[in-house]
């Protein structure tokens, strides 16, 4: 037997001294492509961790999905304006993230938008905007006053047949944020998940300080900032990939709760908190309000926010203490 021992010792040194490589994975979920990046000593288990972080994605999808008919939000929909529905703890997370958000915007972040947001994407589709009376309808059925939670029985009413939930400006951090904590339980924190615009960040790369982002608000305008970040997450909301030009008029997909009408100021924002569940929201939450009070909102939350807006770059003042 002892003739066994230095040489398993042997082994295991050298697997000790090898640097943890970088693997990467990718697929689509939420209507985007969703990318990790962690460091592993080998690329089997580095894949088995990929695939359950990327499985968790998939769930999340199925339950916070707008565009799916049975996904568990859609479901809740269609009976909540008759009784409250206990929902799961996924769905509960993302909506009571949202109504405080909600309050703290006044209602510039508002997920009850759902009526609205499916206008103006046939709107994109069809290039023309949509037709005013239908707009009116869809407006009535909006309001977050109007979706009450009820953290006792973990349960959601809505107040009118016919409202709909749109989570999209804040699930796919709430998304990054899960993938990631299922790589840090499997022994992977040194990781990061990316959904486009939406990323969360484990621990630092092997021998670096932190993981480097460039932050482009308005793409082709360059890095707008270069930051280096740990444990934390970034998200960014703009008009880059959907808009409508009508007339020479560019509408946002981002919606103003006041009007109904996707915003048409440019504007471009990325928000740095801790969470993406966070980061997410406020972006777009950010993007309603403009920028003198959106970042109010932003420094309110001790997160940081960098905006674009035409030429200027704006920056909220950095957190106390730091
Ligand atoms: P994001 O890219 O995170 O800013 O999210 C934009 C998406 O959020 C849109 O495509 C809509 O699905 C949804 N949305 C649009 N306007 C709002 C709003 N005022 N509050 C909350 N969600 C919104
Ligand atoms: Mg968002």
């Amino acid at each position: 037997m002892r003739i066994f021992i230095p040489l398993l010792l042997g082994g295991y040194l050298a697997a000790a001294a090898a640097e943890p490589q970088r693997f990467e994975a990718a697929e689509p979920h939420m209507g985007t492509l969703f990318r990790i990046v962690l460091y592993a000593d080998d690329p089997s288990s580095a894949q088995e961790a990929a695939r359950a972080a990327l499985d968790r994605i998939a769930e999340l999808d199925s339950a916070l999905s707008d565009y799916k008919p049975d996904s568990e939000l859609n479901r809740v929909c269609g009976r909540a304006w008759r009784e409250p529905v206990r929902v799961s703890d996924d769905l509960w997370r993302v909506l009571d993230a949202s109504q405080r958000l909600a309050e703290e915007s006044s209602g510039a972040f508002d997920v009850t938008l759902g009526p609205v947001t499916r206008l103006w994407r046939q709107a994109r589709r069809d290039r023309h905007p949509p037709d005013p009376w239908a707009l009116a309808e869809a407006r009535a059925l909006t309001g977050y006053r109007k979706l009450t939670l009820d953290p006792g029985f973990q349960s959601v009413s809505l107040q009118q047949r016919g409202m709909l939930l749109d989570l999209g400006g804040i699930a796919k951090g709430y998304a990054a944020d899960e993938a990631l904590r299922v790589l840090r339980e499997r022994g992977f924190p040194r990781a990061l998940v990316a959904a486009s615009g939406d990323i969360a960040i484990g621990d630092a790369p092997p021998g670096k300080a932190g993981w480097t982002i460039g932050l482009e608000p308005a793409p082709g305008q360059g890095f707008a900032r270069v930051v280096t970040l740990v444990n934390a997450a970034v998200s960014t909301s703009g008009d880059a990939e959907q808009h409508l030009t009508v007339s020479g008029k560019r509408y946002s997909h981002i919606i103003n709760p006041r009007t109904g009408v996707g915003l048409t100021e440019p504007i471009a924002v990325s928000v740095i908190a801790k969470r993406g569940l966070e980061a997410d929201g406020l972006a777009t939450a950010v993007s309603v309000l403009g920028v003198r009070r959106g970042m109010r909102l932003v420094e309110s939350r001790g997160a940081r926010a960098i905006a674009v807006v035409g030429k200027r770059v704006l920056e909220s003042d950095p957190p106390p203490g730091k």
